[in-house]
């Protein structure tokens, strides 16, 4: 009993957050970061804040997480960090050679009110960024947002610094796939390549947090999006962002400053989702579905029409970020399962609120923002215990002291590998998400059978 303490009556509380369904936005634009092809993150604040968000993504990918820092002592702490992150970039750029510094800020240097944009054209004037180089940044207060809100603000920074339109002709779509795995990522860009649609994805994680053993140590790995790509994306013809938290900052800011037209979807996952994401993508780039992609969706929809007599009727918790949750919610309607619970700590405004009561009917309890942590949702839990619980690494407490499944989702991760391989988006990552319900679900009835009732074939 890990979490005894919990006490099954809810009470309403107006300054406390115990347990948040969420971290910090720093380490969503760190992450964001690595995405671009020889990128350095830089946290502009004191050394611990670096070493928490670099520790976050390192347990969670398994892979070294490098990233430097404008190291705050006492007195940057009162009189400002400009001094520091001049010094930084110079360092930076002498020890490490990046092709893009990419800044964000932490409670600290927020605080303080740094002025970005001002000290980084103070280094532009004096000669510290090389010719060729960029150095982009990022506002990213942790007192307010989530590590989702970090991941969007990064990315519209890389549109501010970098996207351009020129005179040349329009044939490729941008694709934004918002806060998921690197192995999401690569199975965005397979659909595409599937469909032959010319892109660009931004910012593209996979092959930097997921390398090959390599026995050579390379500071920049081969993935990411390259700068010459970021700065192309001013001249796409459309714009897909996937994932309305994380990814409508930036593609709004594309159509605003460079005329890229764009829609916002929700993230690929579950198939009503991916028909939507493949439908726009044949609608916008004038190409068709090909053979391969339909008999995958079809091989998904199989295998859920076998599922079904062990899904129908099942109740579901969510806890997680809200791009994940809306199309999984849609997902788990689509299998006949009832969600009781979505609790997610980024701040969604109401339509998230709306979105799931109409997916997941009026009944469902939804909670976002500060107020919305994993004690709640404990507490939630103890008045009405759920057949499974969808969370990251924290939410296996609950799990645990309740007797519920648990099925590993969202960031972050601490205590599994597999989900920085094994996509769950799109018609292949709805597959692995049934094998993988399937499997915790049909665990816990063997475990939990009597003798009598303990079958061979379920
Ligand atoms: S919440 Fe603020 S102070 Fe804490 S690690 Fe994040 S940026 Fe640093």
């Amino acid at each position: 009993m890990l979490l005894r303490h919990t006490p099954i009556e809810i009470s309403a509380r107006g300054a406390l957050t115990i347990n948040p369904a969420k971290t910090c936005q720093p380490v969503g634009a760190m992450y964001a970061a690595l995405g671009i092809h020889k990128c350095l993150p830089h946290s502009h604040g004191s050394q611990g804040c670096c070493a928490y968000h670099r520790s976050a993504l390192t347990r969670h990918y398994k892979d070294p997480v490098m990233a430097t820092t404008s190291s705050f002592t006492e007195g940057a702490s009162v009189f400002g960090g400009q001094a520091n992150l001049l010094d930084s970039i110079s360092n930076v750029f002498a020890l490490y050679d990046p092709d893009v510094i990419a800044v964000h800020t932490t409670c600290l240097s927020e605080v303080i009110g740094d002025d970005m944009s001002q000290i980084i054209a103070k280094a532009e004037r004096e000669g510290k960024i090389p010719r060729g180089k960029r150095v982009f940044h990022a506002n990213t207060p942790s007192f307010k947002g989530s590590h989702v809100t970090g991941f969007a603000n990064m990315v519209q920074g890389m549109v501010s610094a970098c996207a351009t339109r020129s005179e040349g002709p329009r044939r490729h779509v941008n694709l934004i796939p918002g806060f998921v795995e690197p192995s999401d990522m690569a199975e965005i860009r397979r659909i595409v390549e599937v469909m032959g649609v010319r892109h660009i994805l931004f910012p593209d994680t996979s092959e930097v947090v997921n390398g090959p053993l390599t026995g050579k140590f390379r500071m920049y790995p081969r993935g990411g999006t390259t700068l010459a790509d970021l700065t192309r994306s001013g001249d796409g013809l459309f714009t897909v962002g996937l994932g309305r938290a994380a990814s409508t900052p930036a593609a709004k800011l594309l159509d605003t400053k460079c005329k890229v037209p764009c829609e916002v979807l929700e993230l690929p996952i579950g198939v009503r989702a991916t028909d939507a994401f493949v439908d726009t993508l044949r609608k916008v780039a004038g190409v068709h579905v090909p053979e391969a992609l339909t008999v995958e969706r079809g091989q998904t929809v199989d295998v859920m029409a076998d599922m079904l007599q062990y899904f129908h009727g099942k109740t579901v918790a969510l806890a997680g970020d809200p791009d994940h949750l809306l199309p999984l919610a849609q997902f788990l309607a689509d299998l006949d399962m009832r969600v009781l619970y979505a609790v997610t700590g980024t701040p969604t405004g109401p339509r998230f609120e709306r979105r799931m009561r109409e997916v997941a009917g009026g009944d469902v309890v939804v909670r976002q923002g500060p107020g919305a942590d994993l004690f709640l949702l404990h507490q939630l839990i103890k008045n009405r215990k759920p057949d499974l619980l969808f969370g990251n690494t924290y939410a296996k407490y609950i799990a645990r002291d309740e007797g519920v499944p648990l099925l590993r989702m969202g960031f972050p991760i601490y205590d599994r590998v597999g989900h920085q391989y094994f996509p769950i988006v799109g018609y292949r990552g709805a597959l692995r998400l049934l094998e993988r319900m399937l499997n915790v679900i049909l665990d816990q009835q063997d475990r939990d059978a009597p003798e009598e009732s303990f079958e061979l074939v379920m």
